[in-house]
């Protein structure tokens, strides 16, 4: 445990459990002492090496990676949000991926949850920016207000502009977690009285992970943490600096119900036989089909469910600026491409039952209308530059 009084607020503040000075040097002992057995660490393990798609075999080295590690301190800085991500992270399933993260990492500064408040926390805060430098992850959630001076958003006197400012780039990596503290979300949708932006955008020179969502999944968050952890490293990204293994594929090819999209079988009403049937939810105005995230397979509450499968069509929630762009939600989307401007994914499903008799041949159009939905998907939403937005702000 660090000594001293200050160290001591954001320390025993965060994270204020017994036996905390065995759990820097045990991680199994911490775990223990949280009532976490070695069978669920290691099941923690197999869901980390699922969800980045590693083989098998690397559970056991992440096991052993983890258990050696030295905690990094964390630090996580809130700005103009709705504490949801906070919320994913700390209300994840069992054994709870929070329970492992949260002792994998020595959280020092936290506002939400943390005991100490004032100066005090503040000095925590400034503490762990000298004394470790160039060692420490910062975790920033919400959006960043530039209006009226950073005004809409202050902590100790200070906007949240100068706060990122002094501690991302003294950070080993920096990571922005959900949608607004990605690309300014919700608070920064139109229109935008406060001038809020994201995180990259705000740190111009400093590599920014974003990890999408409205809420960001957990596991995915604790999967990035594990593999920096694990492997020194931070996994590969894609265009807009977000996990590749979270958003290699599109919604609509992860889909329980895309054989009923590919059969021609919608809801056309919330709660027709259709929605009843469990039938697909594009005309519901699903954007599944514009939208990438690993959200079917890693869903949500202990990976019992997702949205889609609870009837809800997606959002888009984990793509670039989708309060924006992918609104208004309950719009179906515009034509498939590649089809003609007149002909919908209704259409394409009812001419395929009535004039494709094999399934093979089914198969073989479905993969091309995949082929082009993607490519339309990625054109509408792909970023100019690596790292910047595709448009202006309006
Ligand atoms: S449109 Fe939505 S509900 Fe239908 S298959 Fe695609 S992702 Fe699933
Ligand atoms: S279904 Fe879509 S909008 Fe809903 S949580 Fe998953 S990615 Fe986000």
């Amino acid at each position: 445990m660090h000594g001293g009084e200050d160290r001591n607020v954001g320390n025993a503040g965060v994270w204020n459990v017994e036996g905390e000075e065995n759990m820097e040097s045990n991680l199994m002992e911490a775990l223990k002492a949280r009532g976490i057995s070695r069978r669920e660490f290691l099941r923690f393990c197999g869901l980390m090496a699922g969800t980045l798609a590693l083989p098998a075999g690397s559970i056991g080295q992440i096991a052993k990676a983890l258990e050696a590690r030295r905690r990094p301190v964390l630090v996580w800085l809130e700005f103009q949000d709705c504490a949801g991500n906070s919320e994913s992270m700390l209300r994840s399933g069992h054994p709870t991926v929070a329970d492992v993260v949260l002792n994998l990492l020595s959280w020092e500064y936290h506002e939400l949850i943390m005991a100490g408040a004032g100066t005090r926390a503040e000095a925590v805060l400034k503490r762990v920016v000298e004394e470790e430098k160039g060692k420490f992850i910062a975790v920033v959630e919400g959006a960043i207000p530039t209006g009226a001076d950073g005004a809409y958003c202050t902590i100790g006197g200070r906007s949240a502009l100068d706060i990122i400012r002094e501690v991302c780039p003294n950070a080993a990596i920096t990571v922005a977690m959900g949608s607004c503290a990605w690309d300014g979300g919700f608070v920064r949708s139109a229109p935008n009285p406060t001038k809020a932006i994201g995180t990259s955008e705000a740190l111009p020179g400093v590599r920014v992970v974003n990890m999408g969502g409205c809420p960001a999944n957990a596991v995915n968050m604790a999967a990035l943490l594990t593999h920096y952890l694990a492997f020194n490293s931070i996994p590969e990204l894609d265009a807009y600096n977000r996990p590749l293994f979270a958003h290699a594929n599109l919604i609509h090819d992860q889909c329980e119900k895309r054989a009923n999209y590919d059969a021609g079988r919608f809801v056309e009403e919330w709660g027709d036989e259709g929605h009843v049937k469990g039938y697909c939810l594009y005309h519901m105005g699903c954007k599944g089909p514009e939208a990438t995230y690993n959200c079917p397979t890693v869903r949500w509450n202990d990976q019992t469910s997702w949205p889609v499968k609870a009837g809800h069509g997606c959002i888009a929630c984990a793509s670039y600026r989708f309060w924006d762009k992918m609104s208004p939600f309950y719009k179906r989307l515009p034509s498939v491409p590649g089809f003609g401007a007149d002909v919908t994914a209704g259409n394409i499903g009812a001419a395929f039952l009535g004039a494709v008799a094999g399934a093979t041949a089914l198969h073989a159009v479905g993969s091309a209308v995949r082929r082009r939905v993607r490519a339309g998907a990625d054109a509408r939403t792909k970023p100019a530059k690596k790292d910047e937005p595709r448009e202006k702000e309006e």
